[in-house]
């Protein structure tokens, strides 16, 4: 049988602003090292090929030098500018991979507690689904609101997920599904729909159903000051 080739998409273009600090929370330490690193390092150790690291617009030397170099990531094949929306940055990545690669990982570099056993799931998953995403059961009761700020519905908690990356797909798959996003960014601007995943451009632009994996609770992304120290407590430092 033909050996998968595998790529991670990793993002670390974001602006971080939720977390109300002058350094990007990707590059933010925890226990001396930054938050990017760890999930470049779970990658690097996991059975994934190549990496492609996507990196915010005058950040590519940095990243290259300060952390792919220092810490002797050896399957990140490029470091690409990422754009304004989180789409944008998946969009440049899948660009860049220009070499044989079965199932794209497409993963937040903003969730330091990636590892290889989920990596490990996942992959097993893509090849019998050709989509699959990482997340968990919710543990709150889940409420959508309406406009006005009151409650509309309650989803059955037990149907309720909260999606965490990686979201692994077959590659030709999710690159038709983010060119056909491309073509029609401006119609879905216009309705006011936020692309925040991958899932969804697959959702909306594909017939094809996700499956949906377990992750692990503390896959969490960094986004508040809290997050931090939530990561230290996981790392027991
Ligand atoms: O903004 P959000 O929390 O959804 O970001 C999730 C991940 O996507 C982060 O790792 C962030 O760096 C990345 N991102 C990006 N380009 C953007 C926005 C977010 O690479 N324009």
């Amino acid at each position: 049988m033909k050996m998968r080739k595998t790529t991670a998409i990793i993002l670390a273009a974001g602006q971080g602003k939720r977390m109300n600090s002058a350094v990007r929370k990707q590059y933010l330490l925890i226990a001396g090292k930054p938050v990017l690193y760890y999930s470049l390092k779970a990658f690097e150790e996991s059975l994934i090929d190549d990496i492609v690291l996507v990196a915010g617009n005058g950040e590519i030397d940095f990243c290259q030098k300060e952390i792919v170099e220092k810490y002797g990531i050896s399957k990140v094949r490029t470091v690409t500018a990422g754009g304004k929306e989180r789409y944008h940055s998946v969009a440049y990545g899948l660009a860049a991979v220009k070499w044989d690669c079965d199932y794209v990982f497409i993963h937040d570099g903003a969730r330091p507690f990636i590892n290889a056993s989920i990596i490990e799931r996942a992959f097993l998953c893509v090849q019998e689904t050709a989509a699959c995403v990482v997340g968990m059961p919710v543990k709150d009761t889940i409420k959508l609101a309406d406009k006005d700020g009151y409650v509309e519905s309650t989803p059955n908690r037990s149907d309720v997920w909260q999606i965490q990356t990686p979201q692994v797909f077959e590659k030709k798959l999710i690159a038709t599904a983010y060119e056909k996003l491309i073509a029609q960014e401006k119609q879905l601007d216009a309705a006011n729909v936020s692309i925040t995943d991958d899932a969804m451009v697959v959702e909306y632009f594909m017939q094809k159903p996700i499956k949906l994996i377990e992750g692990s609770y503390e896959n969490i992304k960094i986004t508040t000051p809290e997050d931090l120290k939530m990561a230290e407590l996981f790392l027991n430092v």
